[in-house]
Formats: structure tokens, C-alpha cells, sequence
């Protein structure tokens, strides 16, 4: 009998490089490519606001299609529903007699959940047939085994809730470690696949051979994903644009010249595209793998030499690196006011505060500038987030986790791990070992001097003045920071 599969996309919506596509065809005939949108996206979370805001939802919609139709050249299908995937997937593995189910390894709390639901209730979703499941590295650089070498920790058997100690404690240990691992050739970075193969044969499903699932069938994703803006399909040079055909185009562009060399000396520039790589909207989607940034930055080097700069990308993604493993361990700590060491932060929520924030309206305007380029594309750079993250949990003295919650809903590159541990890392309950030293002057996080941060970034002014325009001049640090008092009246 023919064997038939299931590929759960989530953030790796891309053909090429995709160890899940690879498996499913030397095991399968026939394979479900399926993805689900879920209601929960849509709705106010614990922080009161939608966890993903319309610059995401667009970025989405435009890496569904490129995938929709990268599969369809290739005599596949993307199914796409809208509904609990713990709703959907149960009926296509019943009613398909689905034995393999194929999905990547996703670090963060809910998706990890998701999975171990299925996995609990494997017996009364496989109606007779063996069913098997299988979690691949498909997201990170590292694969599970060398990470469980270079750790100590058998990722595949972990436990949930080790202690902190038991996970490598600080990014800088975990990149000593995995560059003496490299150097020493206990590991090496895996080269992306090569696809050649070809995909399992599709199912052949619409809404009117399966009733069943009719109510959640997606034929618009547009319309699926409630989007307000409507998107000319260009792709230009210089913005986002979802898909892993745009990724693959931006990627070679990016090592197309010298802008590698220069990386280093200008990564914390507040704007400018050519300033950073700008991979990581493609990267936290899935449509580009770490992976092949590394190949494609390795043979930038072969060519052009390497450099202290050119390094230095693969030093920034081994951040993401260490996030994902990270999340994966730390599982709910991650998302917790107490962090992942149990030490409260000095902070609370006060509406009025995170409004101004938000709305970029709070007394400090480099701030604001940072949250008006941030509202209007979805994307802020690296020092713009810091430093926003830093005035929130110091100026502000509000709750980190309101703030994350924030980007999580505005961010085009929204990613689990990188969000909520770079979060986590500001307000000092996170994993930077200079914060849990009591006479660091990074004890209670980290803390960005705003004018100085000005003076440096934005000496004559210009990106505040393009941001903000007219209004630059009405925010200045000496408005106030309350609009209210203690008691709710307002500040005159
Ligand atoms: C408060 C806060 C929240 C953040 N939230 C996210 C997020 O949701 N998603 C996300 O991808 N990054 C996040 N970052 C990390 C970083 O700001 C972005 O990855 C970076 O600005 C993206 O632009 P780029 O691709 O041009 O980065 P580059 O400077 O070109 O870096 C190359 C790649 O390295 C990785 N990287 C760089 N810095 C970090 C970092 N500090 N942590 C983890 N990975 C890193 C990214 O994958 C990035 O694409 C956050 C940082 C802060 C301070």
C-alpha cells in the first residue's frame, strides 16, 4: 500500500533547503502540504493587543503565495485552513490514513505544546495505522545532536524545567564554545541540501470532497488573514516583500558587492537598508534558512576574502542561534515577569505610560521617531530596538513583557525566541550574566542613555526629523512623562 504524509508548515515556508520536504519524499508516496492560520492570531492576547498586526499579516500572505505556487510548479498542492491546527490536522490524519507526520522543530512554548498534544494522542489519531512523527532541524544552524554535545543536554530527552545553571548561562560562553567546536571540527555547520528530488505526490483535496473541513478551507488568503492593505504584487528592491523567491534574490543581492566588509562599522546605524542584512523577516518566516546565509556568506569569503566585518554576520546570527535554544529550554520561562532566574523586575503597567509609548509620543523624541518607523513598516533597527526596549523598562518602568507583546504584534521579522529573549536580556531577567551581578551597573538590565544614545546615532538629527517631521520639535525630554496622576485625573 502507498504510504501517506503530513507536512505542518509553519515559520519554514520555503522549497528549497527543507529537511522536512527532503524526508517526506524518501518516505512517502503521497504528502498533505498543509498550513494553518489560526484564529488566535487574530484575537487580543494576555497583553490586550492582537498578536499579529496587519505589516506581518502582509509579509505572510506574500510567502503563502510564493509557496503556493513554487509548489504547484512542481505538481504539488498548499492546503490551507483556517482553524486550530489541533482541529485541523486530526481530520486530514483520520480521514487520509496519514502514518508520517513531518514537521520542524519549533523552539517556542505553544508550538512545542501543539506538538506534544499530537504526540499524546497518537493512539486515537492513527485509526489503526502506524503513525509516526517527525520533529527535524529545519530552523536553526546547529543540529539537535551537536547541540547536545556542545551542552550537555540530550535535546531530544530534555526535561522540561531545567535549571537555568544547566543550560550554557551566557551568549558569549555559547559562541566560545561553538567556534572552538568549529575549529576543532566536532561539528561543522550543514551545508543547505540540494533538492534533488522530487516531491511526493499530492492528495487531491478541495472543499467538495471533504466536507468535513469545508468551514475552515482557505481559497483567499488574503481574505484568511484579514488584510486591510491591498499589495500590488511588486517586489522592489528595498523593502520586505514575504516569499522565498524575494529572500533568495535578496540574498544574493546583499553578497552581490562589498557591503559584507562594511557590515561591522554600520550594522548599528538607525536606518538605512543597505546598513544591515536585513534577512531576518525571511529568516523568522522560514523562507530563507540560516543555512543558507552561512553557504551564501562562506562563498562571499572564498571570493572576496574574509573579514573582521564579514565575520561578523555570522557572530549576529549566532545570537539567533543561541535564542532558539534557548527558548527551547526555558519553554514557558521564557515569557515569564520573573524571567528564567526567578528575579522580579522593579517595574509594573500603567496604561497611560504604554500608550505613550506606542503611540510614539513619549517625552524622548529619538523614542519616538524609533516607534513611528516601527508603526508605519514593521521593522526597527537593532540599536532603535534597544533602545526603545530600554526607555520602556527604565524611563517608563513598565512591565517588559507588555513591550514584547507590542513587537511581537507589529514586527515583520517577528520571531519567538529572538523577541522574547532579546526582551528578557533589557530588562535583566534574562540571560545576561552582567545583570545577575549585583554591583554591575547592568544590574537591573540594561540601560541606554538616551541623550548620549542621540548624540551618537543621531547627531544632526535627521532621522528624527524624518520620522517625526513637523512634530519633531513639540516632543522634547522635558515634557512629562504622566498625563494622569495616581489617582486617574489628569496633568495639566
Ligand atoms: C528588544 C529586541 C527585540 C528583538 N526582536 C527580534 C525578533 O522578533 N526577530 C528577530 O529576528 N530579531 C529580533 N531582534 C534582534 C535584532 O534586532 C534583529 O534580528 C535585527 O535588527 C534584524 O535586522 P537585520 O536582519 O538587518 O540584522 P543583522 O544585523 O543584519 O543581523 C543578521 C541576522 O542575525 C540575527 N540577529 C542579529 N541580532 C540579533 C539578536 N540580538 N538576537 C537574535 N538574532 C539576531 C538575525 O537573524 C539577523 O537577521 C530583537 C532585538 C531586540 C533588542
Amino acid at each position: 500500500m502507498q504510504k501517506t504524509g503530513l507536512y505542518w508548515l509553519g515559520n519554514d515556508l520555503r522549497r528549497h533547503d527543507n529537511h522536512c520536504l527532503a524526508q517526506a519524499s524518501k518516505t512517502v508516496e503521497h504528502l498533505l502540504v498543509v498550513y494553518c492560520i489560526e484564529p488566535q492570531w487574530f484575537t487580543a492576547g494576555r497583553y490586550q493587543q492582537v498578536r499579529m498586526g496587519q505589516h506581518r499579516r502582509q509579509f505572510l500572505a506574500q510567502s503563502l503565495k510564493q509557496l503556493k505556487q513554487q509548489l504547484e510548479s512542481e505538481g504539488q498542492q498548499l492546503l490551507i485552513f483556517a482553524g486550530d491546527p489541533l482541529t485541523v490536522l486530526p481530520k486530514l490524519i483520520k480521514q487520509y490514513k496519514v502514518e508520517h507526520v513531518f514537521r520542524s522543530l519549533h523552539p517556542a512554548f505553544d508550538e512545542q505544546q501543539q506538538w506534544q498534544w499530537l504526540l499524546d494522542n497518537s493512539d486515537q489519531l492513527s485509526s489503526g495505522q502506524t503513525l509516526q512523527w517527525h520533529e527535524l532541524d529545519n530552523l536553526s544552524l546547529i543540529n539537535q545532536h551537536d547541540i547536545s554535545k556542545l551542552t550537555n543536554i540530550d535535546i531530544a530527552h530534555r526535561q522540561a524545567n531545567l535549571a537555568p545553571q544547566e543550560f550554557i548561562p551566557s551568549f558569549s560562553k555559547f559562541r566560545r564554545f561553538v567556534e572552538t567546536a568549529i575549529k576543532k571540527q566536532h561539528f561543522i555547520i550543514d551545508e543547505p541540501l540540494t533538492d534533488q528530488y522530487t516531491l511526493p505526490k499530492p492528495v487531491a483535496l478541495s472543499p467538495s470532497n471533504y466536507t468535513q473541513l469545508a468551514e475552515h478551507w482557505v481559497s483567499d488568503i488574503d481574505d484568511a488573514l484579514e488584510l486591510h492593505a491591498t499589495d500590488n504584487g511588486q517586489t522592489n528592491k528595498g523593502i520586505f516583500y514575504g516569499g522565498e523567491q524575494s529572500a533568495l534574490e535578496h540574498l544574493n543581492h546583499y553578497f552581490s558587492d562589498q557591503r559584507a566588509h562594511q557590515y561591522k562599522s554600520v550594522r548599528n546605524a538607525l536606518s538605512g537598508w543597505e546598513n544591515s542584512t536585513k534577512f531576518s523577516a525571511w529568516l523568522a518566516d522560514g523562507c530563507l534558512s540560516a543555512r543558507q546565509v552561512i553557504a551564501a556568506l562562506h562563498q562571499f569569503e572564498r571570493q572576496h576574502e574574509r573579514s573582521d566585518s564579514s565575520y561578523w554576520i555570522f557572530f549576529e546570527l549566532l545570537w539567533r542561534e543561541y535564542f532558539y535554544w534557548y527558548a527551547l529550554i526555558y519553554q514557558q520561562r521564557l515569557f515569564r515577569f520573573s524571567g528564567i532566574d526567578n528575579r522580579r523586575p522593579l517595574s509594573s503597567f500603567y496604561p497611560d505610560r504604554f500608550k505613550c509609548w506606542t503611540d510614539a509620543n513619549t517625552p524622548y523624541p529619538l523614542v519616538n521617531a524609533c516607534m513611528t518607523q516601527l508603526n508605519k513598516t514593521g521593522y526597527m533597527s537593532n540599536r532603535g530596538r534597544q533602545i526603545v526596549a530600554s526607555c520602556f523598562v527604565n524611563e517608563l518602568q513598565l512591565d517588559w513583557r507588555y513591550g514584547a507583546a507590542y513587537f511581537e504584534t507589529q514586527l515583520i521579522d517577528y520571531d519567538p525566541a529572538a523577541n522574547w529573549g532579546n526582551w528578557q536580556y533589557l530588562a535583566g531577567v534574562g540571560a545576561d550574566p552582567r545583570s545577575k551581578d549585583p554591583k554591575s551597573i547592568h544590574a537591573d538590565g540594561r540601560h541606554f542613555d538616551l541623550t548620549k544614545q542621540q548624540q551618537r546615532f543621531d547627531p544632526k538629527g535627521e532621522f528624527i526629523q524624518h520620522w517625526l517631521g513637523s512634530d519633531a520639535s513639540i516632543h522634547t525630554s522635558e515634557s512629562i512623562i504622566d498625563h494622569i496622576d495616581a489617582n486617574g485625573w489628569p496633568i495639566k
